[in-house]
């Protein structure tokens, strides 16, 4: 095959067919078909809806990304950066990305299906999470993350928001709609990205560039998210919220009990220099992480209530 164009059959929502067309190198055209389902989100670009393909009868989650938005080059690249950077991974703890095509009207990706929705649905549900979900969710974040710095990968934008949960429960890690690939080790990256709350204070100072240790500070702000159920410089006012970061500026309220480790890790994190904050591995060695067994995946029942051990 040499190039592919799509076209879209129909307007209507659910059932609508979306036809990829496939020009083979024989000369040959031949058609991919999905049928479009159930609305499952929309992020700042993308509506996403489960897709069928009527062919495998395989079901992914398909984002819908309008040409419109496109319209700058800047928004364009930033696209062509997501894709070319998500579809080189490879790994059981990030979202797998299945395929890509267009059409005159949309860029369609297709991802593993998460049936689960994100970490950030489970909060709203749960408001906050035991210790040993904590671990467990904590445990496969950092594994996505080795993987992604050993591919010198930076996500960025490491946020409930952004991990998803598959039908086993497993923990994904998706969007790399902020991700960034470095071209050697010890490159400083210099463009200020990320969520507000979840942001790096060496992002917001910006006078020395980034590297992976955002992603490590953005951990942080995770499991202090998980386990208190708002996060540590939340305010009304995102620049306040800067300035709480700036100074490092949180604490633990006392209404909520955890654990001496729990805390330890948090703030042996969320330091401000980034120099000093603990390698990947030295979290997988943390007591936090290592003072109990942990089960490898947490049972369907927690989406609802915490686990009956807890
Ligand atoms: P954007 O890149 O525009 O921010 P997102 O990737 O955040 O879009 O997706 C928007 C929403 O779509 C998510 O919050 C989630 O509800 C849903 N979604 C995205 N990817 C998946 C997936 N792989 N499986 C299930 N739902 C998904």
């Amino acid at each position: 095959m040499t190039s592919k164009i799509t076209r879209t059959l129909s307007e209507s929502q659910e059932g609508q067919i979306v036809e990829e067309k496939i020009y083979k190198a024989n000369g040959e055209i031949s058609f991919k078909r999905y049928s479009k389902g159930r609305f499952l989100g929309k992020g700042g670009f993308a509506r996403v809806y489960e897709f069928l393909n009527l062919d495998s009868k395989q079901i992914s989650a398909g984002k819908i990304i309008s040409k419109a938005s496109l319209n700058k080059s800047r928004a364009r690249q930033k696209l062509m950066s997501e894709i070319k950077i998500h579809r080189s991974l490879n790994n059981q703890n990030i979202v797998r990305f299945e395929h890509f095509f267009e059409d005159s009207d949309n860029v369609y990706i297709l991802l593993e299906l998460c049936t689960n929705q994100t970490l950030s649905e489970l909060i709203r549900r749960r408001k906050r999470l035991t210790e040993i979900e904590v671990q467990c969710y904590t445990f496969q974040a950092i594994s996505a993350l080795k993987y992604l710095h050993a591919h010198r990968v930076i996500h960025r934008d490491i946020k409930l928001g952004n991990l998803f949960l598959s039908d086993k429960m497993e923990l994904k890690l998706g969007d790399f709609g902020l991700a960034t690939k470095l071209e050697f080790d010890g490159e400083r990256k210099r463009t200020i990205c990320g969520t507000p709350n979840y942001i790096a204070p060496e992002i917001l100072e910006g006078t020395h560039g980034h590297s992976y240790e955002v992603d490590t500070w953005s951990l942080g702000v995770l499991i202090y998210t998980m386990l208190i159920g708002k996060p540590p410089f939340e305010t009304n006012d995102v620049k306040l919220t800067y300035r709480r970061i700036k100074m490092n500026a949180y604490s633990f309220p006392d209404q909520v009990p955890i654990s001496k480790e729990a805390r330890d890790i948090v703030s042996e994190i969320l330091i401000n220099d980034p120099t000093a904050r603990p390698s990947l591995d030295d979290l997988l060695a943390h007591p936090f992480l290592c003072k109990n067994s942990l089960p490898k995946l947490l049972p369907a029942s927690t989406l609802a209530v915490p686990p009956s051990s807890a």
